[in-house]
Order: structure tokens, then C-alpha cells, then sequence
């Protein structure tokens, strides 16, 4: 795949800065920075599309990437887990966090292996994470979580019991110091390729959602309701 060279014929753009989340040194995109963007809409509706991150932290020198759901509310993810969770404590203890959220959204076939390439849309976030200790702030953290799952879950659902809530560790992560990357369009060939006789273009990428499946277990005459029952993925009608 082509490590992103930077083409002639793509518009120098750079990220838009303003009511953004502002480059920072480690946040700067290097390669191809004409498909950088720093505004918050769009590393929200990046997020928000998102069913889970890729959770990167260092203990003990060594790295490690944990995928994780979560929630967003204004300007902060919220993580959730057991206390014995080595990311969440890590993350409760101080330990920096960079998470990734990945859209794929087709794979471009270009006339020569160097330029084979991928459509995405991905953010990386860096923060340190605070342990969320507030009642309240944690049980709506908690339904963030839920209805990041799907949208009005948790008025649907028993909420969690003393003991769950206690078990249950939340990690509120900034949403200030990040970036994102989209890739749009068909491949950027070299002008000597456009002769070739190799079909170019682009196979589009979807994540599929079915229809939802009733539990064996689930009790006769329970039908899922209409935000179950119509649920297709973020942004999708229901
Ligand atoms: C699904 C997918 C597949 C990819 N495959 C390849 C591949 O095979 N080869 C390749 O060279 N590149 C690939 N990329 C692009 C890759 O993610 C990097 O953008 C690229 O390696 C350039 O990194 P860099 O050295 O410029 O930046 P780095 O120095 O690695 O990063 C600097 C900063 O830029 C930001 N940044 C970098 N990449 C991204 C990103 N994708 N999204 C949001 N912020 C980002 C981060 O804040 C990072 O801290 C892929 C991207 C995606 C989403």
C-alpha cells in the first residue's frame, strides 16, 4: 500500500484551526497533512460514528492497544470497565491514553501496487484520563456508554444496581488534543500508469447492521422497539 505520497495534483488545504482542537507537535499530521482536519465537527461526527476505539497505552515499557466502547458527551469520551481492567487502571492512575477510531470506507484500487491506498476517516486522540468518582456524572457517563450503543437504550433497560455501579470503573478522557485524517476519491495514479491496461477505482466499504435477533431466552410476546427494531448504525433512520 502507498505510504501516503504527498501528490502535485491534491489541493494543500491543511486542518481548519478555528473552534478546532488545535494541532499540538505529536498531533500534526505529517504525511499527506492536506488531509488533516483539527475542526471539532468533524473529529466528532468521527467519534460519534464510532462503535468502539483502539485503546494504545505504555506500562512497564511495553505498548499495548485494547479496544474499547465508550461514550462521548460535549467535549469528553467516557470509558467504562472493570477495576481490575489493566487500561482502566492505567488510565485512572495517570497513565497517558491514545485512542484511535477508524472509518473504513472503501479500498482504492490504483494502476500500481505503490499506489494502492484505502478511503477513511480516523481520529487519534491523546489525553490523560480523570477517574470519574461523582455519582451523578458517573450514571451519566454510564448511559453515554449505553445509548453510544444505541441511541435511547438506556431508558429501556434496568440501569445498574448498587454493587454494579460500585464494580464499575469510568475514565473521562478530554477530547482536546486531537486530530483526524480523511481520504476521499479515487487513486492518484502517476501520470506514466494512466495508460495502463489495470481497471482503477474504488470498492466502497460499508459497516453493515441486520436485523436484530431475539435472545432464545427472551420472553414470548417482547418485540424490540421501534429505536431497536429500526436500528441500522449511527446517523442511519431508524
Ligand atoms: C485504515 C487505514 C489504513 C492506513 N494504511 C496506511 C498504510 O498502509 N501506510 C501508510 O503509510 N499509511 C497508512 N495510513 C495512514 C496512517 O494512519 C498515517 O496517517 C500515515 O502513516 C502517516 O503518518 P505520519 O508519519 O505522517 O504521522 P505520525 O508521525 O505517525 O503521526 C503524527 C500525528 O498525526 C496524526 N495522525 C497520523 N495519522 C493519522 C490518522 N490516520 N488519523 C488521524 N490522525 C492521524 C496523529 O495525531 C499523530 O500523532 C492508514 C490510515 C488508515 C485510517
Amino acid at each position: 500500500m502507498a505510504a501516503e505520497p504527498e501528490r502535485a495534483r491534491e489541493a494543500e488545504c491543511g486542518g481548519e484551526r478555528d473552534g478546532g482542537v488545535a494541532p499540538s507537535e505529536r498531533t500534526r499530521v505529517r504525511r499527506a497533512p492536506q488531509r488533516a482536519r483539527y475542526d471539532r465537527e468533524t473529529v466528532e461526527a468521527i467519534l460519534d460514528e464510532g462503535v468502539f476505539a483502539h485503546v494504545g497505552f505504555a506500562v512497564e515499557g511495553r505498548p499495548f492497544v485494547i479496544p474499547m466502547v465508550y461514550g462521548r458527551r460535549g467535549d469528553v469520551l467516557y470509558l467504562h470497565g472493570s477495576p481490575a481492567s489493566r487500561l482502566l487502571r492505567a488510565g485512572r492512575d495517570g497513565v497517558e491514553l491514545c485512542l484511535t477510531v477508524t472509518h473504513l470506507d472503501g479500498i482504492v484500487l490504483a494502476r500500481s501496487a505503490f499506489h494502492t491506498s484505502v478511503n477513511y476517516r480516523s481520529v487519534v486522540l491523546f489525553a490523560r484520563a480523570v477517574p470519574v468518582d461523582d455519582a451523578a456524572e458517573k450514571l451519566e457517563a454510564l448511559r453515554a456508554v449505553v445509548d453510544h450503543a444505541v441511541p435511547g437504550r438506556w431508558s429501556g433497560v434496568r440501569g445498574p444496581d448498587e454493587t454494579e455501579f460500585r464494580r464499575t470503573l469510568v475514565l473521562k478522557v478530554p477530547i482536546s488534543e486531537a486530530s483526524a485524517k480523511v481520504r476521499t476519491g479515487p487513486p492518484v495514479d502517476d501520470e506514466s500508469d494512466m495508460t495502463s491496461d489495470a481497471w482503477a477505482g474504488v470498492i466502497p466499504v460499508q459497516l453493515a447492521y441486520g436485523e436484530p435477533l431475539p435472545d432464545p431466552q427472551l420472553r414470548a410476546g417482547i418485540e424490540p422497539t421501534p429505536d431497536v427494531a429500526g436500528y441500522r448504525g449511527p446517523g442511519s433512520p431508524a
